[in-house]
């Protein structure tokens, strides 16, 4: 048997009784890239050379079809036209516009990635939304190279819902990507928690610190569902970085899961191997994420090679179907 062959016998293992046969829902698509492209203010030249039907073309020549495309970014600047948003200052032209019409056209689905906690723009046009502990500190940000984390319970929500609303009307999308649905496990304690959390009468102790973290984080999940709902009542909706333990009775907001494994930055070899076998209990579809990093990012960049990305690709496909829940959601 050789290498394609036994790709093509492991797919067929992989996709028997996928989970959305049971929901009635239409089959993911089987081949998808994830663009990663958070790029400040000083980059000076963003989408100088685009060309959407290169890169459309360049996409199905590798049987993509299905990516996740910018609309905002880890900095806060959106590649798109936008009356609300902030776009990057040096973008000339509608990135996001020009791949998603481009990739509709050669049949590619397009979902667009949207960054909720971190965002460095807002962060810095409201300090008051970043997250904050206990100790009355902010979590990341400056003095610190890490990203800041804003507060979903704060005002900065009905900004990213009116930015969600903006971007549905605007472009016909298959979904929504949300990155960093990340929330301080010993709690938030800017006004907005503070207030709510005594409205709630919850007190600061663990226990009522985990109940008004889920509070939060459904929230969120049900308004932006919501609007993407609204406008397209079957795109897919995906929350990263929120499936944690307990995450079941959040279930229904996510249409799928991804997982990633790439090979640095926390993830390591091995965390795909592991994590998927928790998912797979969830009764979702997912999809997989590898990766490689390019070398040029010094330390951070792992690179994996060829028998590594058979290794992840043949564990996603196999390890990919859905078994029905435990136990029921909630
Ligand atoms: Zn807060």
């Amino acid at each position: 048997m050789n290498r394609r062959e036994f790709l093509i016998t492991s797919a067929a293992v992989g996709l028997a009784a996928p989970a959305h046969a049971a929901q009635g829902r239409e089959e993911l698509p089987f081949r998808q890239v994830h663009l990663d492209f958070h790029t400040s203010e000083l980059i000076g030249d963003v989408g100088a050379d685009f060309d959407a039907g290169e890169f459309a073309a360049t996409l199905k020549a590798a049987r993509v079809n299905s990516i996740n495309v910018f609309a905002k970014c880890h900095h806060g600047y959106a590649y798109y036209d936008t009356k609300l948003a902030a776009r990057h200052p040096a973008l000339k032209v509608d990135m996001l516009g020009q791949m998603i019409e481009a990739c509709h056209a050669n049949g590619i689905h397009v979902l667009y990635y949207y960054s909720l906690v971190w965002d460095v723009l807002a962060s810095r046009r409201h300090p008051e939304w970043l997250a904050t502990t206990r100790e009355h500190q902010r979590i990341g940000g400056p003095p610190t190279d890490a990203w800041p984390w804003l507060c979903m319970n704060t005002p900065y929500l009905d900004q990213v819902a009116a930015e969600n609303e903006e971007l549905v009307a605007k472009y016909k999308v298959d979904g929504a990507w949300f990155d960093i649905l990340k929330q301080n496990s010993d709690g938030c304690f800017c006004q907005w928690c503070v207030a709510d959390r005594a409205k709630l009468n919850l007190k600061d102790d663990p226990a009522s610190i985990k109940i008004h973290n889920k509070l939060v984080a459904k929230r969120v999940e049900e308004r932006l569902n919501s609007v993407v709902h609204k406008r397209f009542p079957a795109g897919l909706t995906f929350y990263n970085s929120r499936l944690v333990v307990g995450v079941r009775d959040e279930l229904d907001y996510y249409s799928h899961i991804e997982i990633e494994s790439l090979p640095t930055g926390g993830w390591g070899y091995t965390h795909f191997q592991q994590r998927v076998r928790y998912m797979r209990t969830l009764g979702k579809d997912m999809v997989g994420m590898t990766g490689r990093f390019h070398k040029s990012w010094g330390d951070f960049g792992g690179l994996k090679n060829q028998a590594a990305l058979d290794f992840e690709c043949l564990n996603f496909v196999l390890r990919g179907r859905s078994t029905p829940p435990a136990r029921p959601p909630g």
